[in-house]
């Protein structure tokens, strides 16, 4: 007898297994689920007359993916919320079973089994807000809880759970399923646990914080596919909407990923930045850091939450979950301003010119972070090499930081994934600039060898693009050189800029490179804030 059977609800166990097949084959008649036929109404959502599949094939296999597991030791929810609420449901009797937490932590463990009747058994962190394993087994050994919720990094107060004390109150306890919830997994460096969930150690993942699809409700849980099928019993038969399930497989596609861990690594950084000039507010007594929040302790958390609230910044304070502080998210640039405002923190206002694009063709899809304010990071994959080096030359020379991805269908021919990358790049570009304040109009000169190569920039809103130069060789290094002049046209089009080229020389790799240089060359002194930030380089006051 598996575990799950042992420590289920019987009456959950007696029902008939959950019927999740897949989608019908292509061609198969529908009139199985009093659908309607019609296409929606709704502009971009013709399927979603259809229900969705009631555990997405192509969604659940990508998420085993990432996490590094078997589909069928995944149960995608809507959002680890459901994923919490699933699992207390097949377990817990009302009036009989309980669960156990370790206080202050995640306000929805208890309040979920509160709902289905069920007990709350409390073990505490220690007075330092640290973990201790065996005082959270002295705690709950007696009451057997059927869950043992362990939320590393803890919400709200950050304290990791380190992996040797999951396991090692997984071993104690072996008639509990532990439950790790790792929602700020990606936030914490640490190894994820997802790859031994087997037996009586569940854990539960989020696409709402490292991946930025909180309004989409994506979640999961990952666990013995005994336990799952007793998860796919209680949850209802179409828990995913449509939409959702696309935006999921959108924002996981391989392109897209370099640029969230490059948003993971900036929000650590944020984190951290907050940290050091919140540490020189006197009322605030301690800070601790985890996930993408910080948790402010002062004596009264209360008046601190309500104070920032005036001053319209919403903090979360849970008087009874979390009474010793206030939490508070890691926010955008502006945001954290905002924040700092209230503490008197008056933060000189860092440019702020950065752009994110996401280009999906059916020939085509690429993600691009810039930001004409950092010279770092540049991660850049176009699915070709050369012009990898060229991008990287131009970020680089013109100092500022790109991740691009491009997965392209490169088996026809480059064209398409080197027009459209220099298209989406030519919009990172314009969007980054806003409304152009403090920048000029540059042009830059440069050898390379025997070649000599020139760019011209102006950012006029007029695109115009004009190349002057001839090559000897169709290609050079996997970038046809026919595509050379096609890519500065791509990107005055996009960018909204007059780019005029001129290139002379003998060896067409000198020449191509010197081109993507100077062009590098000549953004760098466009795009570079000049002494006044509120002034137009043009009489017209507008470009
Ligand atoms: N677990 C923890 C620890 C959380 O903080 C949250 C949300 N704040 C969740 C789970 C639920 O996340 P979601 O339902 O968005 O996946």
């Amino acid at each position: 007898m598996t575990l799950a059977a042992r420590l289920a609800r019987p009456e959950i166990l007696a029902l008939p297994p959950a019927d999740i097949a897949g989608a019908p084959l292509p061609g198969t008649v529908r009139l199985d689920a009093n659908e309607n036929p019609f296409a929606s109404l709704v502009a971009g959502q013709t399927g979603i007359n259809r229900y969705p599949e009631p555990q997405p094939a192509a969604l659940r296999q990508r998420l085993a993916d990432l996490y590094g597991v078997a589909p069928a030791s995944l149960w995608v929810a809507r959002g680890s919320d459901d994923a919490i609420d699933l699992l207390i449901r097949a377990f817990c009797r009302p009036a009989v079973d309980c669960i156990a937490i370790v206080e202050p932590t995640f306000s929805a463990y208890a309040q979920f089994a509160r709902v289905q009747g069920a007990g709350v058994i409390t073990a505490r962190l220690t007075a330092g807000l640290m973990f201790d394993a065996d005082a959270v087994l002295a705690a709950v050994a007696d009451a057997a809880p059927k869950l043992l919720f362990l939320c590393t990094p803890n919400n709200p107060t950050g304290t990791p759970v380190a992996a040797a004390d999951v396991r090692c109150i997984a071993a104690a306890l072996p008639d509990t399923l532990v439950v790790a919830d790792e929602a700020y997994g990606e936030f914490s460096g640490a190894p994820s646990l997802a790859s031994e969930a087997t037996d009586n150690l569940v854990v539960l993942r989020t696409l709402s914080k490292a991946y930025g699809l909180a309004g989409a409700r994506i979640g999961c849980a990952i666990a013995d596919p005994s336990i799952i099928e007793l998860i796919a019993k209680v949850s209802p038969p179409y828990p995913l909407p449509t939409p959702s399930i696309a935006a999921a497989l959108d924002a996981l596609g391989p392109e897209r990923m370099p640029i969230h861990a490059e948003r993971v690594a900036r929000l650590l950084a944020d984190r951290d930045r907050l940290a050091a000039a919140l540490a020189t507010v006197a009322e605030i007594e301690r800070i601790r850091v985890g996930g993408n929040f910080l948790f402010l302790e002062v004596a009264d958390p209360a008046d601190l939450a309500r104070r920032l609230a005036a001053a319209a910044v919403r903090v979360r304070f849970r008087a009874n979950a979390a009474p010793g502080g206030v939490r508070v998210t890691v926010g955008s640039e502006v945001d954290n301003r905002a924040l700092l405002a209230v503490f008197g923190l008056g933060a000189p206002s860092p440019p702020n010119r950065r752009a994110d694009v996401v280009r999906d063709t059916k020939e085509t899809r690429i993600a691009l972070s810039v930001d004409l304010d950092r010279a770092e990071p540049r991660h850049i994959d176009s699915g070709i090499p050369f012009f990898d080096h060229m991008l990287d030359q131009v970020a680089a020379h013109a100092g500022f930081s790109l991740t691009l991805a491009c997965s392209g269908d490169l088996g026809i021919d480059p064209h398409h994934s080197i027009e459209d990358v220099a298209i989406a790049l030519g919009q990172g570009l314009r969007q980054a600039l806003g409304d152009k304040r403090g920048i000029g109009r540059f042009g830059f000169a440069l050898p390379m060898d025997e070649t000599r190569a020139e760019v011209l920039i102006d950012l006029s809103g007029r695109p115009f693009a004009k190349f002057n130069g001839s090559f000897s060789t169709a290609a050079v290094g996997g970038l046809p050189t026919d595509m050379v002049p096609h890519i500065f046209r791509s990107l005055a089009d996009s960018m909204g800029a007059a780019i005029h080229v001129s290139v002379a020389g003998d060896n067409d790799h000198h020449q191509v490179e010197a081109c993507f240089k100077a062009f590098g060359r000549a953004l760098r002194s466009a795009v570079a804030l000049e002494g006044k930030r509120d002034s137009l380089p043009s009489t017209k006051g507008v470009l």
